[in-house]
């Protein structure tokens, strides 16, 4: 790459940049670190920086663009961001010291994987860089989150399973071994996930057995060392924040694809994709990032082993049971700051000195925290308190080291108190001695020369000097000072005297400023041996921090402790409601509803107008499932439930931007899923199944699907459908049960109860709803009249229709695709033409 007439510098870039040639560069020089050659180009124009020339004569001018360093992070977050590596340059010796071309060196790789948020109280998001091993047997995969060290690993048999975790976890970046096919690169195209080759790294590193040391599955071992190994090359430096990994099953938890995470809104909201509108949302009483992060990560795994589900219930009931108990952990914990990003700032060597005090002032609420727990008479609070280790010594460690008020700063002094290095002291007394010498100088000159306002001061060019504005400068002795520098109105003097103690300040001033930063380095490397403790009192915190917010979710919203039984199926939910809608409808609005589902009943049938509530009912039952699985109290007066192994949904039409298939081929693949996957122990919402196709072929593969669960299956089913025609299969489905949501017709009007009542909707108020939607006059009154004409052929040819269809018996394969308009009257035909138009193809009318 190096062009024929460049100059060391360049020649040394060249030679750098070689080694990274898929990374925006940022190579130091001096205050700045500059883009050269294409990085410029594009790097200007991304981060809108002004493009420059280096040796701007020559015949090829080199393109440039710089940004300073003190602003660099925000530059390289905008960058990595976007998706792009940055390799940061720096100068490794001191410039002033070095003899020829200075040494300069990659000191770190930031990826989207590994960038983290500059300021750890900030942030209560995760972000993952995931690792893939590809071998015979299946995929290992494994993950952390770089800034608190967290290390997860498991095995997976498909690359669906793979997918289905990278999305989950919203990984942005994965470090993969093997070849992948055109199929495969596409998924990673469109879900906006950078590949990264694994980079080989040289010499022992003892944070991969350390982190390895509990896995026993081969291809989590080695996807967990080519994580780890990542994280080193690319940090360039040692982790010792990193963590033990602990292996996981996707079974060992209630699973739900991706899709179905989101359908449910359990993190945020499937329209703005904040966290307002969602599970999260309400359930959120955290007060600290870790709490809030740690919530998360339960709504995304929620339990099935009862035992783990009863301790949480516990921990949240002793809590409820303790108003003040409550109320004192909660104000404490609000003093707590983020033990974990902090303890891994420590590891990384980028934290400051107010990081530490932070650290400090966290460890100082520890003991209230215990003192309200054992106060308490509450034997679970009391064991739990037993089990903290409140790390007094480096709380102690930090307050009588760091000064109250330190700056951002680590190398510019001023962060450690006095009395804590006799040396440190001494150097302190000489600069404040030179300052006095300085002061008192600055008088006894004024008297000398009768100038009034002579000034002593100092700059960084010229260092102390004598200043004497321009009507005094006849009194100057200029047989004692040197003239060295002309202003508008003054002149600046110095004397040998001057700056023999210039020296000796200054240099008492750097050797203060390196010891200071020596001490606080010690102090950073003392702390280092905490660092698992610390992280597990972070994570012992975070724990009580979301228990004890789901006591006061539960307290605030009138929820109840659900009760499991596991040997029969049965469901029993009483006025139950759904935690978000009844959020953000006015209070007292929401109209609560049971659910009861006896052994004998899989599937729910329900029907009922548009908007009447049908798709609230079904999601309402799936969140309380969910929430009740992550042992917080559920929005009902009295739930008892079976514990789910795997949740499925098709709800809505919120089509598949990352699968980029039409919606009813997204419609079909996640029925197919449930059908392929679920057990009797699962749960399934079908929402308006079919819907995205036409009426005919709709309808049959939605009656074949329900007797499919029904017969095959056996999961517990809530099944919404606009298809009238199927609630005619309870009479043959002995498992199957229609209800219904009620709505009523007050003068032409529909008036929506939701309420969930017993057997099938009698009515289609489609009309009703075209007619709220605000459609033309003309077009209601021919859908009524049509209706009329429909209702006057009878039920009975309907029926007869639907026989012929053939939902509910065995029937040949052939005879559904082969005749379908043949199996109704043509005046239904009609309507349906008529509705088709109404409904524009496949959309609801409120769309
Ligand atoms: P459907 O699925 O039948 O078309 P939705 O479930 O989408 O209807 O409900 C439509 C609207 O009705 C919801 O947005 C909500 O505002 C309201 N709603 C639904 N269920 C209830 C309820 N139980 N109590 C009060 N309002 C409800």
């Amino acid at each position: 790459m190096a062009k024929a007439s460049t100059t060391p510098m360049m020649e040394q870039y060249y030679e750098i940049k070689q080694q990274y040639p898929d990374a925006f560069l940022f190579y130091r020089v001096g205050d700045f670190y500059e883009l050269f050659e294409d990085d410029a180009v594009k790097g200007a124009q991304i981060l809108e920086l002004t493009l420059t020339h280096r040796s701007n004569k020559s015949e090829n001018p080199i393109p440039m663009a710089g940004v300073p360093h003190h602003a660099v992070d925000s530059y390289v977050n905008t960058l990595v961001e976007k998706g792009y590596k940055v390799a940061i340059c720096e100068q490794l010796e001191d410039p002033r010291k070095a003899q020829g071309m200075v040494k300069r060196g990659i000191v770190q790789l930031v990826t989207p994987g590994t960038m983290m948020n500059g300021d750890p109280s900030e942030s209560r998001d995760f972000n993952y860089l995931t690792s893939v091993v590809i071998r015979d047997k299946g995929f290992g995969l494994s993950y952390s989150d770089l800034s608190t060290g967290e290390v997860y690993a498991t095995h997976l048999k498909k690359f669906t399973d793979v997918t289905n975790e990278l999305l989950s976890l919203r990984t942005k970046e994965v470090v993969l071994d093997g070849l992948l096919g055109e199929q495969e690169k596409e998924f990673f195209q469109k879900a906006n996930i950078v590949i990264s080759e694994p980079i080989p790294l040289e010499g022992q590193h003892a944070e991969i057995s350390y982190v390895g040391q509990n896995l026993t599955n081969n291809l989590e071992i080695a996807a967990t060392k080519q994580l780890v190994i990542y994280l080193l090359s690319t940090q360039k430096r040692s982790l010792a924040h990193l963590q033990i990994a602990k292996s996981y099953e996707v079974s060992q938890y209630l699973q739900m694809s991706h899709t179905v995470q989101n359908n449910l809104e359990l993190i945020a909201s499937a329209k703005t994709g904040k966290k307002m509108g969602s599970l999260f949302w309400v359930i959120d009483h955290t007060h600290t990032a870790m709490g809030g992060r740690l919530l998360k990560q339960w709504i995304a795994r929620p339990l099935i082993n009862h035992d783990e589900i009863h301790y949480r219930q516990e921990m949240v009931q002793a809590l409820l049971d303790n108003y003040f108990t409550r109320e004192n952990i909660i104000d404490a914990l609000k003093g707590v700051y983020d033990l974990e990003r902090l303890t891994g700032r420590i590891s990384f060597g980028n934290v400051n000195g107010r990081e530490l005090l932070q650290l400090a002032r966290s460890l100082n609420s520890v003991p209230d925290i215990l003192q309200a727990m054992m106060d308490s008479d509450k034997e679970e609070l009391i064991d739990f308190a037993k089990k903290i280790d409140p790390l007094t010594g480096v709380a102690e460690l930090i307050s009588s080291t760091i000064v109250s008020d330190p700056p951002i700063t680590t190398t510019e002094g001023g962060l450690i108190q006095a009395g804590v290095d006799p040396q440190l002291d001494r150097y302190r007394d000489a600069m404040n001695n030179g300052k006095k010498w300085l002061a008192d100088m600055e008088s006894s000159e004024r008297e000398k020369t009768g100038i009034d306002n002579l000034k002593v001061g100092y700059n960084k060019v010229f260092g102390y000097y004598i200043q004497v504005t321009n009507g005094n400068k006849d009194k100057v002795p200029l047989d004692r000072y040197t003239r060295k520098q002309t202003l508008t109105n003054a002149e600046r003097y110095i004397t040998p005297e001057l700056k023999e103690h210039e020296n000796l300040i200054l240099e008492a001033q750097t050797k203060s400023t390196d010891l200071e930063h020596d001490i606080f380095v010690k102090l950073r490397d003392e702390i280092k041996q905490y660092i698992p403790a610390l992280q597990n009192l972070g994570n012992q915190l975070a724990a009580l921090d979301v228990y004890a917010g789901f006591a006061s979710v539960a307290e605030e919203n009138n929820y109840c402790r659900p009760s499991f039984q596991n040997e029969d199926r049965q469901i029993k939910i009483v006025a139950g409601r759904h935690p978000v809608v009844e959020k953000v409808l006015p209070a007292g609005s929401y109209i609560p509803n049971n659910l009861v589902m006896d052994d004998e009943t899989d599937v729910y049938l329900i029907t009922g107008p548009n908007m009447s509530g049908k798709s609230t009912y079904m999601r309402q039952f799936a969140l309380i499932v969910i929430m009740a699985q992550i042992g917080c109290f559920v929005p009902a007066d009295q739930a008892s439930l079976p514990i789910f192994d795997q949740v499925f949904t098709r709800i809505g039409a919120a089509d598949d931007l990352i699968s980029g298939q039409s919606t009813f081929m997204v419609e079909m693949s996640e029925a197919n899923d449930a059908l392929q996957h679920a057990t009797d122990h699962s749960l399934i919402l079908f929402d308006e199944i079919g819907r995205g196709t036409a009426t005919y072929d709709g309808m049959a593969l939605a009656g074949a699907i329900v007797k499919y669960l029904h017969d095959k299956v056996g999961a517990k089913t809530l099944f919404a459908t606009h298809y009238h025609e199927l609630t005619g299969l309870e009479h043959s489905l002995a498992h199957l049960k229609n209800i219904h949501v009620g709505a009523s017709e007050e003068n032409g009007k529909l008036i929506f109860l939701h309420k969930i009542l017993p057997g099938a909707a009698d009515q289609s108020y489609g009309i009703h709803v075209a007619k709220l939607a605000g459609l033309p006059s003309a077009v209601l009154r021919e859908a009524n009249k049509l209706l009329k004409r429909l209702e006057a052929q009878g039920a009975s040819e309907l029926d007869e229709a639907s026989q012929q269809l053939n939902l509910f018996m065995p029937v040949e394969d052939s005879a559904i695709e082969e005749k379908p308009a043949s199996a109704v009257s043509e005046v239904k035909q009609n309507i349906l033409d008529e509705l088709k138009k109404i409904y524009l193809a496949d959309k609801t009318p409120l769309e």
